[in-house]
């Protein structure tokens, strides 16, 4: 929705006051990182989740900042001071009017709507079922179904028909547990730090374990708001407000293939059905880091087994390299300074500190002049080529010269892999990305 509709009055900003107000704020909704000033009250306490019990408990309630600013990718509005901490929801119930005769029109179109979707015998979740009301109506017009109610603030089941958990919804736990094919939100997804991640995360749980469930996502929607210029709308507790737009974003970016999108309640709430499909890649992404996870456990182990080993053979080594690449490596795989007291570097601004966690002293590469060892171990690979020549050109004497490759220290110069870069590796490396490039 265009805030130029807002009818707010006043002068109008020009876009060198816009440039320099801008502010860097992660949108809940989308994602984007810059946001606009939108709407800055005084200081206000808790609004709703407050319950003050006397007048001057009333007045000397904590001030909390209200600094709303909107999303310039999404048109999403939040506060970028918002403290979720401050909000004592496992103390005080967010109680909802649910009453009113509008509103419940709205909510029996909204479960007919609902039902229309479902198959004959259909397993059903709603995240955040407060008092159990909706999950109770929507169990009522499909008894064939199977309900369960997920809110660690929830309601005690009085409806047996419902099974009503007082935990959080796990999708890691809870989609291979119940496999639904209706997950209902509502009204939550505006009170979460991350409702995208919230959808991203059941969308590619769900698409892991093969299978496409529907949902519907209901939230308060501030187009209405923004058109008349409405500010009461942007209280404490209410952190995070979704426009159409905004609301539609976060969808696309979530995996969710969107089938019907409605607004309800003359247009103050926006809901979607949407099909959670996150794409193969994600899936695929998932298995590469793990199959990285576990190949870089193994590792760890070989390549404690080869520095025991190293140790053991007697060879004076020496570790080129102490910060960085190689600090890291000494300390993943123990190389204590008992075992490896010796460690050179190229770069004498490193020279007379020490390798962070292992504590080994970092001498200039000259002192293996006067001190030589058999083997010099190069933990940054990618480097090992160089510090050859290097030690070539220094007269700098070695035996071997060891890196460490898919969890095992291997020998640099007489062992096949993908650091050497001789001058017939590089040729072919041109030849491969560049055809032209080699024949010139
Ligand atoms: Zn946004």
């Amino acid at each position: 929705m265009d805030t130029a509709k807002s009818g707010a009055a006043g002068a109008k900003p020009n876009a060198v006051e816009l440039a320099s107000r801008l502010v860097s704020a992660t949108c809940p909704a989308c994602g984007h990182h810059v946001a606009a000033p939108f709407y800055s009250g005084r200081r206000q306490p808790l609004a709703t989740l407050g319950w003050p019990r006397t007048a001057s408990e009333a007045k000397s309630m904590p001030d909390l900042p209200l600094d709303f600013v909107r999303c310039t990718s999404c048109g999403h509005v939040f506060n970028s001071s918002f403290d979720y901490g401050q909000v004592p929801y496992s103390k005080m119930p967010n109680l909802m009017f649910n009453r009113g005769t509008l509103w419940s029109g709205f909510l029996r179109a909204c479960c007919q709507e609902i039902v229309r979707r479902l198959p004959a015998k259909p397993t059903v979740v709603e995240i955040g079922y407060g008092d159990a009301g909706f999950l109770s109506a929507l169990s009522a017009a499909c008894p064939a179904g199977r309900f369960i109610g997920f809110d660690p603030h929830g309601a005690a089941a009085e409806d047996t028909r419902l099974e009503l958990r007082q935990e959080l919804f796990d999708p890691c736990v809870h989609l291979g547990e119940l496999r639904p094919d209706l997950i209902v939100s509502r009204h939550v997804l505006e009170h979460l730090t991350d409702p995208l991640g919230f959808i991203q995360h059941i969308a590619l749980a769900a698409a892991c374990l093969g299978f496409r469930p529907l949902m519907y996502l209901e939230v308060p929607c501030i187009d209405r708001a923004l058109e008349t210029g409405r500010t009461e709308d942007f209280y404490y507790e209410h952190n995070s407000h979704f426009t159409t737009g905004s609301f539609c974003r976060m969808l696309e970016a979530s995996g969710a293939r969107l089938e019907t999108l409605g607004h309800g309640y003359d247009r103050e709430l926006v809901y979607a059905f949407v099909r959670l499909e996150a794409r193969a890649e994600l899936v695929q992404h998932g298995f590469d880091a793990l199959a990285f996870n576990v190949a870089a456990a193994d590792a760890g182990v070989g390549m404690r087994e080869d520095l025991a080993q190293l140790c053991a053979s007697g060879k004076r080594v020496a570790i080129w390299g102490g910060t960085g690449k190689s600090a890291a490596f000494l300390c993943a795989h123990g190389a204590d300074a008992d075992r490896f007291p010796l460690v050179v570097d190229s770069d004498a601004a490193k020279v007379g500190t020490h390798v962070p966690g292992t504590g080994q002293l970092i001498r200039f590469r000259d002192w293996l002049k006067q001190h030589p060892v058999e083997a010099v171990l190069i933990p940054a690979q990618w480097r090992a080529a160089d510090i050859v020549r290097e030690m070539r050109e220094q007269s700098i004497a070695f035996e071997t010269v060891l890196i460490p490759h898919r969890g095992r220290l291997i020998d640099f110069l007489n062992t096949s892999h993908p650091y050497d870069v001789s001058l017939s590796n590089l040729a072919r490396a041109l030849e491969c990305r560049c055809p032209e490039l080699s024949e010139v």
